[in-house]
């Protein structure tokens, strides 16, 4: 019972710091403010094309917005590769703090417009079977950045409970 209750205060206590003080999001304050004023047109969600389904989004999400669905039919990205699963976002339970645009594999590991964005996904015109074929350079930083998520015990715990 008390694990239970350390588990989830530390899960709790990880979202809050995300929802109130932005710990850990990278997104450009410019771009995260004309989005909060409505001088970008919200447009689609997720950029269906480019998304390889990887659910990092969905897992990055501190409130719950992200549901991964399964497609009708899967996709074969590359060999060894396929994506099984899109994006969902509810925009009712967003709170507009852009992790899931920073989490998302197109702009944390290859810098091109994230393939989901809460209020619009921009051009999203990257050819990603091309993409996953070209070696990444990551910075410490960003290897940093991403594991912090790939570590988070509460993620772990999630996945196990699925
Ligand atoms: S911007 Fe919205 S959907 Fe994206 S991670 Fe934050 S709360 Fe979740
Ligand atoms: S993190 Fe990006 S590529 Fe992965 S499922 Fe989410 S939108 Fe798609």
């Amino acid at each position: 019972m008390t694990n239970l209750l350390l588990v989830f205060l530390e899960g709790a206590y990880t979202n809050l710091k995300r929802i109130l003080f932005a710990s850990d999001r990278v997104t450009d304050m410019g771009i995260r403010n004309m989005i909060l004023e409505g001088r970008v047109t919200p447009t689609e969600k997720v950029a269906e094309a480019s998304c390889i389904g990887c659910g990092g989004c969905s897992n990055a999400c501190p409130t719950g917005a992200i549901e991964m669905v399964d497609l009708d039919e899967p996709v074969q990205l590359m060999e060894g590769l396929t994506k099984t699963q899109l994006p969902v976002l509810n925009s009712e339970k967003c709170v507009n703090c852009y992790y899931c645009h920073d989490f998302c594999p197109l702009y944390a590991l290859f810098g091109q417009a994230g393939t989901i964005h809460p209020n619009d996904v921009g051009e999203v015109d990257s050819d990603i079977s091309q993409l996953l074929e070209k070696p990444v350079k990551i910075s410490e930083d960003k290897i940093a950045f991403i594991s912090q998520y790939l570590a988070d015990n509460t993620i772990i715990r999630k996945r196990e409970n699925k």
